[in-house]
């Protein structure tokens, strides 16, 4: 299963007086097909939770477990999403989405197929043979989450993902997101600091505060969903 448990997270940067602790005995449990919100201010820890999921982090003191495997590196049931785009620059668009198709070993017709079906989802059909120098933000953003999705992780962990954009793109990318998620039935951990997006977006909310590493509020969005 997609479940992720958080238990007794720590994770403290730098020794003695240059010690900051980032994640302070965090413990959580994201049940699978939830979305997610970690909500804070900058430097709150959120990046240092979603990059521990990620398992580009090691934590210092607990664990991760996703679907009751212990989480110690990355793996391709987490996507992750940057805020930087993270695209191959000397690769169009189509190249970028089928790349990590190859990596894989996905037979070349199959990863035909899934690219095509996942470029049109994101509305890229026409920017195929693009490369990203010649694309909005929006549409570059549109590019690392068709990445990600090529790849069916049962997982999508995104670091402000949307947060370089203007508020239209923003919010067509956020609905975007929500028809994604609902249509593939992911599970999505979002980092922001931007209580509209959070509230927008989410299924439940962490708010993490303001001095690193705790988390102050765990708060459901009583709302009706795309997927309702
Ligand atoms: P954000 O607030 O958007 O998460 P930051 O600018 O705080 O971004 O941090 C970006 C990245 O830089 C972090 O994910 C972390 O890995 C690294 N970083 C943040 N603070 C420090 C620091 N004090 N020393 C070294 N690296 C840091
Ligand atoms: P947020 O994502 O909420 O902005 P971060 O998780 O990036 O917060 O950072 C939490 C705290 O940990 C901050 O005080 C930050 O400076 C510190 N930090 C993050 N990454 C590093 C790092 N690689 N080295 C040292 N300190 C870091």
């Amino acid at each position: 299963s997609a479940e992720i448990v958080v238990a007794n997270a720590v994770k403290v940067f730098g020794t003695g007086t240059a010690a900051v602790a980032a994640l302070q005995d965090i413990s959580t449990t994201v049940p699978e097909g939830q979305f997610l919100c970690l909500l804070g201010p900058s430097g709150c820890g959120k990046s240092t939770l979603l990059n521990a999921i990620a398992g580009f982090t090691p934590l210092t003191d607990g664990r991760i477990t996703m679907g009751g495997k212990v989480v110690t590196q990355p793996g391709p049931d987490r996507g992750m999403v940057f805020q930087e785009y993270a695209l191959f620059p000397w690769m169009t668009v189509e190249d970028n989405v089928r790349f990590g198709l190859d990596i894989k070993g996905v037979p070349k017709p199959e990863a035909t197929i899934a690219v095509d079906r996942i470029v049109a989802t994101l509305g890229l059909s026409d920017f195929r043979k693009r490369y990203p120098k010649d694309l909005s933000g929006g549409m570059r953003q549109r590019v690392a989450i068709a990445r990600i999705l090529a790849l069916d992780p049962p997982v999508m962990l995104m670091d402000e993902p949307f947060g370089a954009l203007d508020a239209l793109t923003r919010r067509t990318l956020q609905d975007e997101l929500l028809r994604i998620w609902s249509e593939y039935r992911k599970t999505i951990v979002f980092v922001t600091h931007s209580i509209e997006e959070a509230i927008y977006l989410a299924d439940r909310i962490l708010v993490m505060t303001y001095r690193p590493g705790r988390i102050k509020r765990d708060v459901n969005v009583p709302m009706p969903r795309p997927r309702d």
